[in-house]
Order: C-alpha cells, then sequence, then structure tokens
C-alpha cells in the first residue's frame, strides 16, 4: 500500500469529519469510502485508524469504525480541560519564546486580521483560509512551549474542539469581535503578560463553547434532522458521496 494513498486518504477523511459530512454516531463504512475516494480499502482502514488516534473516529467492536459522537457535556469538559493545557503551553511559552517566537506570532495575527472569517455571511460560512491562519495564530502563541507531550495533547483537544467549531457554524446567530479577542491575546503575550494572556486565551475559549452550546444542534433533534432542516445533505447521502 502506497503511504502518500493513506496520507491522501486520511486528510481528505479529516477534512470532512471537521466539516460535519459525516453525521456523529454514523458508521464509517469502509467499502463506500474506498469506493466513492476512489482508494483501497486497506488505504481507508489504515486512515481511519489514524483518526481513530486523533479521537475523530471511534473503533467499537461488533459496529466497527463510527464517527466520535457529540454532546454538552462531551463539550463543556473538552473545554475545561482544553483550557488547563493550552495555557499552560501558553505560559511555557511566554518564559522561553525568543524574538522569533515573537515574529511569527505578529505576523500570523497579521494575516489573520486581513482574511475574511466568512465566505458567506448569511449561511455562516466559514473561510477556509481564515480556518487556516486562524489554526497557524493559536499554534503560534504556543510553539515555544519546548514540551512534546504538552504540545501533543493540545493538537487532540483542538482538533476536537475545531470539530464542535465548524459544525455549529451555519446556527451561529451571535456576533462577536473575534478580531478583538485575538488582538487583546497577541498584545499580553508579547508583554510576556502570561496571567493576563491566559485569562484572555480561556474567555476566547469559553465563548467559542458558549456559542456552540446555545446554537442548541447537541440536544433536542439530532444533528441529521438539523442539517436535513438547512438542506444539507443526509448522511447517507454524504457518506455515498
Ligand atoms: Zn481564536
Amino acid at each position: 500500500m502506497k503511504t502518500s494513498k493513506t496520507s491522501e486518504t486520511y486528510k481528505s477523511l479529516k477534512s470532512d469529519l471537521l466539516n460535519g459530512h459525516f453525521a456523529p454516531g454514523a458508521q464509517m463504512r469502509i467499502d463506500a469510502i474506498s469506493k466513492s475516494l476512489d482508494v483501497s480499502v486497506g488505504a481507508v482502514r489504515e486512515a481511519l485508524s489514524r483518526l481513530t488516534s486523533d479521537g475523530i473516529v471511534q473503533n467499537v467492536p461488533q459496529k466497527g469504525f463510527v464517527v466520535a459522537p457529540v454532546s454538552p457535556d462531551d463539550l463543556k469538559d473538552l473545554t475545561s480541560v482544553r483550557i488547563d493545557i493550552e495555557n499552560r503551553c501558553l505560559d511555557l511559552a511566554i518564559r522561553k519564546g525568543d524574538l522569533a517566537w515573537e515574529g511569527r506570532i505578529l505576523s500570523s495575527y497579521h494575516r489573520l486580521s486581513k482574511t475574511k472569517l466568512e465566505t458567506d455571511r448569511k449561511q455562516h460560512t466559514y473561510n477556509p483560509d481564515w480556518t487556516a491562519v486562524h489554526d497557524e495564530f493559536h499554534d503560534s502563541l504556543i510553539a515555544a512551549c519546548g514540551s512534546r507531550w504538552l504540545l501533543k495533547l493540545r493538537d487532540i483537544m483542538y482538533i476536537q474542539a475545531e470539530r464542535y467549531r465548524r459544525m455549529a457554524a451555519p446556527y451561529v446567530v451571535e456576533r462577536r469581535n473575534v478580531d478583538a479577542e485575538h488582538k487583546a491575546i497577541m498584545e499580553a503575550t508579547l508583554d510576556r503578560n502570561s496571567t493576563l494572556a491566559r485569562k484572555l486565551l480561556a474567555r476566547h475559549l469559553e465563548t467559542t463553547a458558549e456559542i456552540v452550546l446555545k446554537c442548541g444542534f447537541l440536544v433536542g433533534d439530532p444533528v441529521d434532522q438539523q442539517l436535513q432542516k438547512r438542506g444539507r445533505p443526509r448522511v447517507e447521502d454524504r457518506q455515498a458521496r
């Protein structure tokens, strides 16, 4: 099996999962995915195993690979642990970061502030370019933390939170000045004011979680029904892509 095929399959499935093309709890049918992506069953299996390590997919006995479920309690737990880890990384980065670290933060913030958040304001469709520079901005803040394990844990939780954020996008009605939030976090970080930077980062992450919880799509109607109401393709249709 070619490693590049597995890698491409992994990236493609990860992007689809993060963008909600497969509903939480849905079965990831290896044969169907292999046909729709025109890759071998082995490449799909390997990609799904990697996605299991990322925590986006679960390997359930007797059932096979399923999309990791989502719930309000999971999001609250995730946010609380994520704040602890992100803030620990940020505190270490503020202590250890050098000029190159400062430069990376400045340049990624500059690009973020110049990139449009949404491609369609009415549909609340996130601009993929904004998502990429947003990832880069948050990565840059903690890049100098110096702990491989903390960064690994942080990445796992970042992906999970990103999944909730993107799933909630079509339901978000609340407006926030996210650019002002990022600017304040950047300034406190570059001032080496760890207490303030950590407080602002925690508030930033809590606000995102609060907005996702307020959307209400995690309770009541199953996610797929909500997606159908908004004219999104059904799970089966999406799986058959
Ligand atoms: Zn952010």
